[in-house]
């Protein structure tokens, strides 16, 4: 490609009516289709909310934060686009408005506004247009979705910014896509497709005529809706893709094929661009909604429950390795605050195929999910723990061993025995933002292993976010409790996967795997979770 003869391409989207419409799915699965034609995409996630980054924010609330390999703590949004896209992302592909603020602020004390007034716009639209062509350059195309929906307190500077860059750039290579939604009426039976109309007036209304409509209805419309909406949204109908409900988000890209909303695209952008291949992905959604042969019991010991979105990138993981091995899965949220004794693990745990600890944060629930670790490490079943769930699993093996007050200095600090510790240049950082070990370190793991058996080789890469680390003084300990430290840092210094020995899979890491599945290439620890569980 030459990047200098070929200007880079912009699609953004934006959304209206309501929120949660499936926004970041629409903007991955248009990626997804351009990649399919051979063009090189970047695509980001421009945040109006006033936070700096993901990293402070509930996830209880907001949902999983993903962690890009640069240690940028984003919007889940990005885990979508990675496993669409198969890339991996970089803290560019984030942007929230406190990281522009702050910027501007700390240029604005420096002096190097000269003395102007410096305002809204065009000092805070045009950080945002230089955050986007940054961002882009080196492309064919850039997808760059807003959060939230048109007409939010926080979000017209960044709807001018998107203007603007279309006056910048060139219309010529800006596409602009809008995700509304319509409601279905059960008592008259019919799709309503006024608030999508008043949803695309909004967006008009801040100068940004859209191209494509994304119109999500919870059930199939018929041919009329097309037509009306386009007789009222002024967008052709060749330009509207309706969306009800999928059987998978996966599906989304090949829906999007269908009704030629790639090739509407590329044309409106004059891309020249090779025959799409979309086999590979529609063959991994044909095995998604497949009638699996067996089903299995997977229990998530967890304190945020209900919410898929708090883990959400852990539930693609577990279900990519699902796909991969023909097996169903039930999902059991197992709260891990009420495990309270040795007889609650078995009450809650005995009937599950095995058990997840995903990584968390603060002490509540923590006991219970020690005690659910003891439970897998006495009873042999398969136990998967990603980051928090490492930590639990050392803990778990030395209380086992006669160690009763082994804690993580997280949750007592005036434990004697802390077999979990804080690292010492992040001492009085707690419960701040980006203090952690964030994004990619590299680990090298034991021959011996499960885990080498999984990776296929021993040197790895894997993202992290988190403050504590497996203190080294009790290593010697570990074989005594029934464990093995089978992945390090390459110095030996932190310790980064743990085994338990002599048992079918007790597999953890202080790192986060599940950044690194794909729908259609699961993840190693997930793949060997599953195959324990066939097993059992
Ligand atoms: N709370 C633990 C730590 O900070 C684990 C973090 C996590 O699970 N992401 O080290």
């Amino acid at each position: 490609m030459n990047a200098l003869a070929k200007p880079v391409k912009y699609v953004f989207v934006t959304g209206g009516v309501l929120s949660g419409l499936g926004k970041g799915i629409t903007a991955a699965s248009i990626g997804n289709t351009l990649k399919a034609r051979g063009l090189s995409v970047n695509i980001q996630k421009l945040d109006p909310y006033l936070n700096v980054d993901a990293g402070t924010l509930n996830p209880a609330e907001h949902g999983e934060c993903f962690v890009t390999r640069d240690g940028a703590e984003t919007d889940l949004d990005l885990g979508h686009y990675e496993r669409f896209l198969d890339v991996q992302l970089t803290r560019n592909s984030s942007v929230m408005s406190g990281r522009i603020i702050r910027k501007l602020i700390d240029d604005e004390r420096a002096g190097k506004f000269l003395g102007q007034t410096v305002q809204l716009v065009p000092h805070f639209t045009n950080a945002i247009m230089d955050a986007v062509i940054s961002a882009g350059k080196g492309f064919d195309v850039h997808i760059v979705e807003i959060g939230g929906t048109v007409g939010d307190y926080e979000s017209p500077a960044f709807f001018e910014a998107i203007r603007e860059l279309g006056a910048v750039v060139g219309l010529e290579n800006c596409l602009y896509v809008h995700v509304v939604y319509m409601p279905y009426l059960s008592t008259s039976k019919e799709i309503k497709t006024k608030p999508a109309q008043n949803a695309v007036r909004d967006l008009r209304s801040m100068g940004i005529l859209p191209n494509v409509l994304v119109a999500r209805s919870e059930v199939p419309t018929n041919g009329s809706t097309r037509t009306k909406l386009s007789a009222f949204c002024g967008v052709p109908e060749a330009g509207i893709a309706i969306l009800p409900n999928a059987r998978t988000v996966y599906e989304v890209p090949l829906t999007l094929e269908e009704q030629g909303i790639a090739e509407f695209i590329v044309k409106k952008l004059d891309l020249k661009t090779k025959k799409p291949n979309l086999k590979e992905w529609e063959k991994m959604v044909d095995s998604i909604v497949a009638i699996p042969k067996v089903t299995k019991k997977i229990g998530v010991v967890a304190k945020y429950m209900d919410n898929q979105d708090t883990y959400m990138s852990v539930f693609e993981a577990i279900k990519a390795a699902s796909w991969a091995h023909d097996t169903g899965i039930d999902i059991q949220w197992v709260d891990a605050e009420n495990i309270k004794s040795p007889a609650d693990a078995k009450k809650y745990l005995q009937k599950l195929d095995g058990i997840v600890v995903p990584g968390g944060f603060g002490a509540r629930g923590v006991e219970g999910k020690i005690l659910a670790a003891q439970y897998a490490l006495m009873n042999k079943l398969p136990y998967l723990g990603l980051c928090l769930g490492m930590q639990v699993g050392v803990i778990a093996a030395a209380r086992l061993s006669g160690l009763k007050q082994a804690n993580s200095a997280e949750f007592d600090a005036s434990s004697p025995d802390k077999v979990i510790d804080t690292m010492h240049d992040q001492a009085g950082k707690e419960n701040t933002g980006g203090t952690m070990r964030l994004g990619d370190y590299p680990c090298v793991i034991a021959k011996d292993s499960i885990s080498a058996r999984l990776y296929k080789r021993t040197n790895i890469t894997e993202r992290h976010r988190h403050r504590y680390e497996a203190n080294n003084d009790y290593l010697d300990q570990y074989e005594s409790w029934g464990i093995r430290a089978v992945g390090t840092s390459p110095d030996g210094s932190l310790v980064e996967m743990i085994e338990a020995i002599d048992h079918p899979y007790f597999v953890a890491s202080q790192f986060h795997p599940e950044f690194l599945s794909r729908p259609n290439v699961p993840h190693p620890m997930f793949s060997g979770f599953i195959e324990s569980l066939l097993k059992k």
